[in-house]
């Protein structure tokens, strides 16, 4: 059995922006919905994060001029995919899907809300080097062990799971609790690379057996 105690969930970004009909909509990303659901009953410790931009924010299209979703640009920090406009703060597009149930949750981590720098992952934004704090929480919690669910997969799951286990934390990404956007082959491309970082590619059933 897992000690609970050294263990946390950490949900990305299951917000209606991402969902069927949001602005930036992932394909069957409501479907994941009742693993994520059930794996939060049975985590003592569940970390959400938000995608929560301003409207002016530098990862949407419509803020560059000639400029396409999906189209690449170079930033001081490197390379950053444009998007359509996405969970802007404070609209519904930003807001967790109403069936998330998110009673369970004691931490949100909202990320990707300074102008000029997009954040993917929970813990370093994409400039690499601002913080959002989140390694300090679980560290300070000694908590060891990190599982990842959410949207997208080859994007902010990804790169939380990847920072995760960067640093330092032993770390799973539960494959049927994740829906993924595949831009140009990223899907398989992120799970190589985390395959080859160790990091854990397991099925909800598999971690519901331990808990
Ligand atoms: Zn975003």
């Amino acid at each position: 059995m897992l000690q609970q105690e050294k263990i946390a969930l950490i949900v990305v970004d299951v917000q209606n922006g991402f969902m069927p009909n949001g602005n930036l909509a992932v394909a069957h990303a409501d479907r994941i919905l009742p693993n994520v659901n059930q794996l939060m009953h049975h985590f003592n410790n569940v970390v959400l994060t938000q995608d929560w931009h301003p409207e002016h924010h530098i990862s949407f299209a419509n803020n560059h001029t000639n400029k396409q979703p999906f189209d690449m640009i170079n930033l001081p920090y490197g390379q950053q995919v444009l998007w359509t406009s996405h969970c802007v703060q404070g609209t519904k597009d930003a807001d967790f899907h109403p069936d998330l149930d998110v009673s369970q949750a004691q931490l949100i981590i909202r990320k990707g809300f300074h102008a000029h720098i997009d954040s993917y992952s929970a813990f370093v934004e994409a400039d690499r080097t601002t913080k959002t704090g989140l390694a300090g929480y679980l560290n300070e919690r000694q908590i060891d062990t990190v599982y990842v669910v959410g949207v997208a997969t080859d994007f902010c799951v990804a790169w939380t799971a990847i920072d995760a286990v960067n640093l330092g934390f032993k770390t799973y990404v539960i494959e049927d609790a994740t829906a993924g956007i595949d831009l140009n082959g990223s899907l398989v491309q992120k799970w190589q690379e985390m395959q080859a970082l160790k990091i854990g590619r397991i099925q909800t059933q598999d971690v519901l057996k331990l808990l």
